[in-house]
C-alpha cells in the first residue's frame, strides 16, 4: 500500500518553472498507515528503498537543453557507478582479470572492456573509472589514466551551446568531491601538456580547460570526455567535420587521429518489416529476404525503378497505408482527411531549430494562395505536424499553439475546401511513428544548415517511400548523396552560406520588405488573423522571427515555398514520384543501424564478429 501512495504523492508534489518537475523530498506519511508492531525495521526499509528510488523516478523531458539540476546529477552518477560496477565485477570474474592473490590485473582490461559515451550524460564515467583504478584498485595514476583513455571512447550529439553539459563547480563539491579531485588533476595534466606544445598561449589553455573560469567556476563535461577518450565521433559526415572545425577545434589541433565519423543508422526491422509489411512484402517478392539483414541489397531494386508492375505495387502499398491512417485518426481523434490528398509530414521533437515554423509559413501561404484565386488548381495536402515540446520551453509550446489555431482557420474554411488541411499529431511517439511513416508521402527535414547533428526520422521516411524536402544539414547530405540529389527536394542555405549571412549580419526585416507573400503571412499571425479571440496570443514567436531569430527562418523561406512547388509539380505525376520514391528505396542501405554498429565495432572497440550460437528453443515434452 505504500508504494503506490509514495509515487503518487511524488508525482504530485507541487510544481515550480515548468509542470514536470518532481521535487526530490518526498514526504513520508506521517500517519501510521498499518495497524501493525514495527519488527525488524520491516517498514524503514521499504521507505529507505523508495527514497533511494526518487534517483530513477522521472526523466529529464528535454531535448537539446541542458539544465543543470542536482537530482540530474545524481541520476548520472547512479547509473555510471551501477555499470561501472557491474563491468569491473565481471573482468574480476573472467579469467583475463588474472588474479594474484592479492591484486587483479588490469592490464587486458581496454581489451576486453569498451566503454562508449553516448552524449556526456554517462562522462562520470571517466573519473569513476579513474577512482576505482587508483583509489580501490590501486593501480598507479598513469597506469590507470592509460587504461581509462583505452576503454572509453565518446559520441558528440549536437554543436548546440545550450545543449552541452556545464555542472557547477559547487554542485560536485557538494555531491562528487573525490570525482572534483580527480578531475581537477586530470585538467593539470591535460593543461601542462598543451602548455609544453604551445608556450605562452594562454588563451588556449583557457580555451580547452575542462575547468570554465567566471562568476560560476564550471566543468565542461564534453572536454572531459575529448580528454578521456581515445576515440572522438559525430553521428553524420558533416556534424563531423563542424565538431572539428568548430566545437573540438583546439582539441582537434592537438589529436586529430582521434576524431571519426559514424553516420547514424535506424533499425529496418522496426523500420520496415515490423512498421510496413505491406512494403516490405512488395519488396521480398523482387529481391528476396536477404536485405533484412543486408540493408545494402535494397540497391537490387534500381533496375525496378521503371519497372510498371513495381511502381504500381509500390504505390498501392503506400495508398493502403494511407488508408489505414486515415482510418486510424477518423477512429481515435475523430478528425476526417482526404486519403487522396499528398500526406505532407513534419514530425520530430518541437524546437526552433528544426523550424516547424518554416512550415507554418508554408501552409499560410498555400492558404493565401488557394484564398486568392479560389477556382485555381491546387494539388490537394494534409499537413501533419506532430511533436512534444519540453515543458518549461515556451517557445516550442507556442509553435504547438500556433500549428492548431492556423488548423482552426484553414481546416473549417469552406473556400478551402479539401485542398487543405493541417493537423497536429499528439504524443508523437515510437508507437505512432511506426503508423505515421509509413503513410508519408512527404518528408520534411528542414533545420537550419548546421544545427541538426544527424536526425534519424529522415531515414526512416526514406526506407518507408516517402520524398525529402531538406536542406543540407545531418545526414540529409549522405541521404542525397546515396539516392542522387535529384531525387530529393534539396533546398536553403548551406553551412557555408550560413556563415557567411553571420558575418553580414542576418536581418530578418530584409526578407520581410522584400516578399509579399512571407509579409502577408507574418501580418497574419501578428494580427491575430489566427487567433481572433486573443490577437496578441503570438506576438512573442513573431517578435523572436523578427529579432532574434538564431535560425533564420526568413533566410530560407523563398526557396523553400519554391521547393515545395516542385513538390506539388512532381506529385500530379504519380509514376515519376513513385520512381523516385523506388530510387530512394534502394539507395537507403546505408542508413542500417547495422552497418552503424558495425563500424563502431571495427573502428573504435577493435572488436570482430562471430558467429552467434542460437540454442534450440526449449520445447515442452509430451
Ligand atoms: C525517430 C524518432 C525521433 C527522431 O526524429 P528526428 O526527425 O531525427 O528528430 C524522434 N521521436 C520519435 C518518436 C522517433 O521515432
Amino acid at each position: 500500500m505504500l508504494v503506490p501512495r509514495l509515487l503518487r504523492e511524488a508525482r504530485t508534489t507541487p510544481q515550480c518553472e515548468g509542470s514536470w518537475r518532481v521535487s526530490e523530498g518526498v514526504q513520508v506519511p506521517t500517519r501510521p498507515s498499518l495497524l501493525l508492531v514495527n519488527v525488524g525495521g520491516y517498514i524503514e526499509a521499504v521507505l529507505d528503498r523508495n527514497l533511494a528510488e526518487n534517483i530513477s523516478r522521472v526523466l529529464y523531458p528535454n531535448d537539446n537543453f541542458f539544465e543543470g539540476k542536482e537530482l540530474r546529477l545524481k541520476q548520472e552518477y547512479f547509473v555510471v557507478a551501477a555499470t561501472l560496477q557491474d563491468i569491473i565485477r565481471r573482468f574480476k570474474s573472467s579469467k583475463f582479470g588474472c588474479r594474484d592473490p592479492v591484486r587483479t590485473c588490469f592490464e587486458s582490461f581496454p581489451d576486453k572492456v569498451a566503454i562508449q559515451l553516448n552524449d556526456t550524460h554517462p562522462a562520470l564515467a571517466i573519473p569513476e573509472l579513474m577512482r576505482i583504478l587508483v583509489d580501490v584498485e590501486k593501480v598507479d595514476w598513469d597506469k590507470a589514466w592509460e587504461i581509462t583513455k583505452n576503454t572509453c571512447a565518446y559520441t558528440n550529439h549536437t554543436v548546440l551551446p545550450e545543449a552541452l553539459e556545464r555542472w557547477p563547480v559547487s554542485m560536485f563539491e557538494k555531491l562528487l568531491p573525490r570525482h572534483l579531485e580527480i578531475i581537477y588533476a586530470i585538467n593539470q595534466r591535460h593543461l601542462d601538456h598543451v602548455a609544453s606544445l604551445f608556450p605562452g598561449d594562454v588563451d588556449r589553455l583557457r580555451r580547452m580547460s575542462v575547468i570554465e573560469e567566471g562568476d560560476c567556476k564550471r566543468i565542461n563535461m564534453a572536454h572531459l570526455c575529448v580528454i578521456g577518450s581515445h576515440a572522438v565521433n559525430g553521428v553524420a559526415r558533416i556534424h563531423s567535420e563542424i565538431v572539428k572545425q568548430s566545437v573540438f577545434k583546439d582539441f582537434y589541433e592537438l589529436e586529430p587521429e582521434k576524431f571519426q565519423n559514424k553516420t547514424n543508422g535506424i533499425t529496418p526491422r522496426r523500420w520496415l518489416l515490423l512498421c510496413n509489411p505491406g512494403l516490405a512484402d512488395t519488396i521480398v517478392e523482387k529481391i528476396g529476404e536477404g536485405f533484412l539483414t543486408d540493408l545494402s541489397q535494397l540497391r537490387k531494386l534500381l533496375p525496378f525503378a521503371s519497372d510498371e508492375v513495381f511502381i504500381r505495387d509500390v504505390a498501392k502499398a503506400k495508398q493502403e497505408n494511407k488508408l489505414k491512417f486515415s482510418a486510424f485518426l477518423e477512429k481515435e481523434y475523430g478528425v476526417r482527411i482526404n486519403p487522396s490528398s499528398m500526406f505532407d509530414v513534419h514530425v520530430k521533437r518541437i524546437h526552433e531549430y528544426k523550424r516547424q515554423l518554416l512550415n507554418c509559413l508554408h501552409i499560410i501561404t498555400l492558404y493565401n494562395r488557394i484564398k486568392k484565386d479560389p477556382a485555381k488548381a491546387f494539388v490537394p495536402r494534409t499537413v501533419m505536424i506532430g511533436g512534444k515540446a519540453a515543458p518549461g520551453y515556451h517557445m516550442a509550446k507556442m509553435i504547438i499553439k500556433l500549428v492548431t489555431s492556423i488548423g482552426d482557420v484553414v481546416n473549417n474554411d469552406p473556400i478551402v475546401g479539401d485542398r487543405l488541411k493541417v493537423i497536429f499529431l499528439e504524443n508523437y511517439r515510437v508507437s505512432l511513428a511506426e503508423k505515421v511513416i509509413p503513410a508519408a508521402d512527404l518528408s520534411q527535414q528542414i533545420s537550419t544548415a548546421g544545427t541538426e547533428a544527424s536526425g534519424t526520422g529522415n531515414m526512416k521516411f526514406m526506407l518507408n517511400g516517402a520524398l525529402t524536402i531538406g536542406t543540407m544539414d545531418g545526414a540529409n547530405v549522405e541521404m542525397a548523396e546515396e539516392a542522387g540529389a535529384e531525387n530529393l527536394f534539396i533546398f536553403g542555405l548551406q553551412v557555408e552560406d550560413i556563415k557567411a549571412l553571420d558575418q553580414k549580419g542576418y536581418h530578418a526585416q530584409e526578407y520581410y520588405d522584400r516578399l509579399p507573400e512571407l509579409r502577408q503571412a507574418v501580418d497574419q499571425i501578428s494580427s491575430g488573423f489566427f487567433s481572433p479571440k486573443e490577437p496578441d496570443c503570438f506576438k512573442d514567436v513573431v517578435n523572436m522571427l523578427m529579432n532574434h531569430d538564431r535560425f533564420k527562418v526568413f533566410a530560407d523561406y523563398e526557396a523553400y515555398v519554391a521547393c515545395q512547388a516542385q513538390v506539388d509539380q512532381l506529385y500530379q505525376n504519380p509514376k515519376e514520384w513513385t520512381k523516385k520514391v523506388i530510387k530512394n528505396i534502394a539507395c537507403s542501405g546505408k542508413f542500417s543501424s547495422d552497418r552503424t554498429i558495425t563500424e563502431y565495432a571495427r573502428d573504435i572497440w577493435g572488436v570482430e564478429p562471430c558467429d552467434l550460437q542460437i540454442p534450440p528453443p526449449n520445447l515442452p515434452k509430451d
